[in-house]
Parts: C-alpha cells; sequence; structure tokens
C-alpha cells in the first residue's frame, strides 16, 4: 500500500543522509518530492533521477534554507510547479562542535543559523498554502542531544532543544486547521555527520545503545512516512525518538 499517493513533499537538505533516505523512502510510497541541497550539487541533482524511478514527480532547488528570503522563494516555487506542499520536513542542519570554552561566536551563530531559523523560515513560508489547503503535516528534525545535552555541542543541543519548543509552539497555533508539527530525535545515525566522529567513541556510543548498532537513514525515513501519512493525523506537538532506546 502507498501512503502518500496524491501529496507533495517539500524536504530540505536531500543530497546527503537523513534528507536522502527520506526523499527516495516517501518516493516509494507515491509522495511527489521536492527537494533542496546546497554545497553537495553533483549528488543533489543525481537524486532527481533516482526519485523519478519510483514513477512520481521530483525535483530539487539549490536553496540555502538559513536564508528568509531563499525559503520564500523556494516555496513559491515549488507551489508552482508541483501545485501545494502537504508535507514539509525541516531536516537540513550542521555541526561545528567543541567545548564552550573554545567555541567561537561565528560556531554559534551559525548552527543557530542553519538549524534553527532555517525551520522558522521554511514553516513560515508553507504556513500560507498549508492554511489555504487546511492540512498540512511539518516535521522537524531534532535530535536526542536536544533532549539531554551533550558536552561539546552546546551550541547544536540548544538549537535542537530550540526546535523542541518553536514545535510545541506551531502545533498549539494551527492545529484548529489541521496542520500537524512533530518533532522526530533521531540518536546516532550513520551518515557523513557522524562519520566524522572519533571512531574510538563511535564504537563507544553503539555499545551503550540498547539495540547494539547505529542506526540508517531508512530507520528514520519509516517515522517520518507514518508522520508524514494519515496513519499519523491525530498526532501533533510530539517528540518521537528514533535512537535504539538511547533515551528511555
Ligand atoms: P549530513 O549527512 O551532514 O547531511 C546534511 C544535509 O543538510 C545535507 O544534505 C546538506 O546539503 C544539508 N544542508 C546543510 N546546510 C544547509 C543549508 N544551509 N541549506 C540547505 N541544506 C543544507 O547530516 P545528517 O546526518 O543526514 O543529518 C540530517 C539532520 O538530522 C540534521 O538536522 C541533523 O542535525 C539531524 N540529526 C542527525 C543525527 C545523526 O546521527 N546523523 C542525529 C540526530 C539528528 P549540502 O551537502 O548540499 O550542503
Amino acid at each position: 500500500m502507498k501512503l502518500l499517493e496524491g501529496k507533495t513533499v517539500l524536504i530540505t537538505g536531500a543530497s546527503r543522509g537523513i534528507g536522502r533516505g527520506l526523499a527516495l523512502r516517501m518516493a516509494e510510497h507515491g509522495a511527489g518530492v521536492a527537494y533542496t541541497y546546497l554545497s553537495s550539487v553533483e549528488k543533489g541533482l543525481a537524486l532527481e533521477k533516482e526519485l523519478a524511478a519510483s514513477g512520481v514527480k521530483a525535483k530539487g532547488y539549490r536553496s540555502d534554507a538559513s536564508v528568509f528570503k531563499e525559503a520564500e522563494d523556494l516555496v513559491n516555487a515549488v507551489v508552482s510547479d508541483f501545485g501545494s506542499i502537504h508535507v514539509l520536513v525541516n531536516n537540513a542542519g550542521i555541526t561545528k562542535d567543541g567545548l564552550l570554552m573554545r567555541i567561537s561566536e561565528e560556531q554559534w551563530d551559525e548552527v543557530m543559523r542553519v538549524n534553527l531559523k532555517s525551520v522558522f523560515n521554511l514553516t513560515k513560508a508553507v504556513q500560507r498554502p498549508m492554511l489555504k489547503q487546511r492540512m498540512g503535516s511539518i516535521i522537524n528534525m531534532g535530535s536526542v542531544v536536544g533532549i539531554k545535552g551533550n558536552a561539546g555541542q552546546s551550541n547544536y543541543a540548544a538549537s535542537k532543544a530550540g526546535i523542541i519548543g518553536f514545535s510545541k509552539s506551531v502545533a498549539l497555533e494551527l492545529g484548529s486547521r489541521n496542520i500537524r508539527c512533530n518533532v522526530i530525535a533521531p540518536g546516532f545515525i550513520e551518515t557523513e555527520m557522524t562519520g566524522a566522529l572519533d571512531p574510538g567513541m563511535v564504537q563507544q556510543w553503539k555499545e551503550s545503545i540498547p539495540l547494539k548498532r547505529g542506526g540508517t537513514p531508512g530507520d528514520v525515513a519509516n517515522l517520518a512516512l507514518f508522520l508524514a501519512s494519515d496513519l499519523s493525523s491525530y498526532i501533533t506537538g510530539q517528540v518521537i525518538n528514533v535512537c535504539g532506546g538511547m533515551l528511555t
């Protein structure tokens, strides 16, 4: 059974990792997929063909989610190309790790801009088309780190905790218009983002995870698919962890 037939999904940051996994899973389930990339231009362009192999309409846009005007222009372009946006996934994110002692003002500002301001930019931009159609599902990519904190990631943790407060507020504001807003909080997912970490530390993390493995983009995509579909039509304002039991 295809869960997203007739729906259009917009995903930020789908050139790699989790976003790419989400785009592929949603296309398999019949959604038209609009997605963004920024610096990974080749990968971003190549994804269009892969998605189209599922028989759906797919289009990649080069767009910086952290820039307000670009987000507005992107949403207008997607509505004009696809006719509507039923699901927004705010997935784009970065890390600039360091102990508080060493984090610079630039590293703080950049993480907040890319991880948190982007969520405001895109959510605000999709509000109008979603209000008009009186339906929508907004899925924001948080992190378990935004719930429990992590030494060396105070900027990242603050941005992800901010996403939770923002999403709960949006769920309260827009629930009466049948627009839902939820947060996915992944634990340790094997992508380029986590590929940059020290292998010894990664091994230690994996051993401490009850399911004894890192997650895959597919593990996160399964929850995103559920939240995008009508199977979750009575779920809003929630934070759902995909973390192999790391947080209980
Ligand atoms: P990743 O492999 O580093 O991919 C990040 C994606 O975000 C890329 O497609 C990148 O596009 C895009 N991006 C970065 N800055 C952007 C911007 N300003 N505008 C538009 N796109 C931008 O990361 P990932 O592991 O897949 O993580 C995806 C999301 O899950 C992030 O929000 C991350 O914080 C969250 N998360 C990940 C983990 C994990 O363990 N991996 C755990 C918890 C939460 P380009 O390469 O084209 O620039």
